[in-house]
């Protein structure tokens, strides 16, 4: 059977294109989130649909752009250029994009924008009519029809008034502000009805999930529920969705460390440098996300581990990489706890490294965030949580380059059963040994121990 097929309508194609003659045109990869993001994709044919960039007047050059873009699966849309003008210069990055970052006008600008806003939105709207036009042209029935971001707000409607049984998403790559930012804008209810036309509309976090649900209940006056916005009896199912995407097609292991002596870090990437030696095939299937906050940054000391640590990094990435991917994200900052429990819930194996540890918080918070996804722990035996994660976690010596490879390959094949007996195992331990029982214990036992010894005086 062959498999199912997806339109991505996005603005730009993936894809630079510059004309080298009446009828040749090079052609040039972009790559970018969505396209290494799709890469991934592997259930789906896709095909892109968008602007590539540049004026084609003439029928010659438009036919054989047409040609040389069918063999990257591209087909374009286009626009001439007063419409690129208006509507992408003008209604795309003058009004929506700031509007959505909360960036204000100075007041001149808002003026002229207030002006022009109407021919502006117009345009706005028959550029999304001329991708649906497109769209329509290649839609076979059962196709799925990913549109993205601001450009396209209008687009949903647009493919649903053709045909009602169109399977059309929409999603915003940028915030969606909140409804009182939205409520400004002119063409406020337009823009809400037509991307509600979707059946499935999604942003990167919950915060603007909720932002757009409110702005639907409060502008629309329509009913918010947890699944989405109903109108009158017809589900837009909204959701947030983040990191999942980011790495779809990939293992993510994690770790989460101040940048210290004591949290092996080097040790960590060196054993991930020699699993991808001795593991060709995982090569492009993992990724180790190391978040590395941080800490005492005027200790000399603590300097020459950061370079010593970037130096390793690079090293790799050079090594491992390919264009649309490296296989260590590195990060030298620390991230919110919200931020930071998403990243804990994604995530495949996290590894711990520590040399030495008096607990080990991190390890503590991934299990508990790991109830649907049952990941695996591997965790050093000289950090504190050993004693209590023991029977869950794969213990390794943080040392042991070699042992600590091993237990990366046996953690990324590990079957889902012993994942998930694991997994209980820790599972229950963390969430009956939780931070605050831990504190009322030692303050009862610390009130006890003084009664005691006030009683034997
Ligand atoms: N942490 C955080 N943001 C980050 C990295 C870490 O909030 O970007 C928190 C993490 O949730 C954990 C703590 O910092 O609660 C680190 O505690 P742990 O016991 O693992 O190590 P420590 O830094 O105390 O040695």
């Amino acid at each position: 059977a062959s498999r199912e097929r997806l339109l991505v309508v996005a603005n730009r194609l993936p894809v630079s294109a510059v004309r080298r003659g009446v009828d040749s045109w090079h052609l040039e990869i972009s790559v970018g989130g969505l396209v290494s993001a799709l890469l991934g994709v592997k259930e789906f044919e896709t095909r892109w649909i968008g602007w590539a960039g540049v004026n084609v007047p003439d029928e010659i050059g438009q036919r054989a752009l047409i040609k040389a873009l069918a063999e990257k699966r591209c087909i374009p849309v286009f626009l001439d250029e007063e419409i690129v003008h208006q509507y992408y210069n003008g209604y795309c990055n003058n009004i929506l994009w700031p509007l959505f970052h909360y960036l204000g006008l100075p007041q001149e600008d808002r003026l002229a924008t207030t002006r022009s806003f109407q021919s502006q939105f117009d345009a706005y709207k028959k550029a999304n009519q001329m991708f649906a036009e497109v769209v329509k042209e290649h839609y076979v029935e059962g196709d799925v029809v990913w549109c993205h971001d601001y450009h396209l707000m209008f687009l949903p409607k647009c493919l649903k008034e053709r045909n009602r049984k169109m399977k059309v998403g929409w999603f915003l790559h940028t915030p969606f502000p909140s409804s009182e930012i939205h409520r400004t804008l002119p063409s406020r209810l337009e823009l809400l009805r037509s991307v509600l036309a979707a059946d499935l509309v999604g942003f990167h976090t919950y915060d603007y999930a909720r932002h757009f649900v409110s702005a639907c209940t409060r502008i629309l006056g329509l009913e918010g529920t947890p699944e989405g916005v109903e109108d009158q009896g017809r589900l837009t199912r909204v959701a947030a969705f983040n990191l999942k995407e980011r790495f779809a097609g990939r293992k993510v292991m994690l770790g989460v460390d101040r940048l210290d002596m004591i949290k092996g870090i080097p040790q960590k990437i060196l054993a991930f440098e020699k699993f991808l030696e001795e593991n060709p095939n995982w090569r492009d299937k993992v990724v180790l996300l190391q978040i590395a906050v941080p800490t005492r940054t005027d200790v000399p000391e603590y300097q020459k581990l950061t370079s010593q640590v970037h130096e390793i990094v690079g090293r790799i990435n050079g090594r491992f990489g390919t264009l649309t991917a490296v296989p260590i994200h590195h990060l030298d900052r620390s991230l919110d706890f919200h931020a930071l429990c998403a990243l804990y819930a994604v995530t495949d194996v996290a590894l711990v490294t520590s040399l030495r540890d008096g607990m080990n918080l991190v390890s503590y918070e991934f299990v508990a965030c790991q109830a649907s996804k049952k990941g695996v722990l591997i965790l050093s035996e000289f950090a504190g949580a050993a004693q209590s994660l023991g029977a869950g976690a794969i213990l390794v010596n943080p040392w042991n380059v070699t042992e600590v490879a091993s237990s990366i390959g046996y953690a990324l094949n590990m079957p889902a059963d012993e994942r998930e007996k694991r997994h209980h195992h820790n599972f229950v331990h963390v969430t009956t040994h939780t931070s605050q029982e831990w504190a009322a214990t030692f303050v009862s036992e610390l009130n006890d121990t003084i009664v005691e010894a006030q009683l034997r005086t």
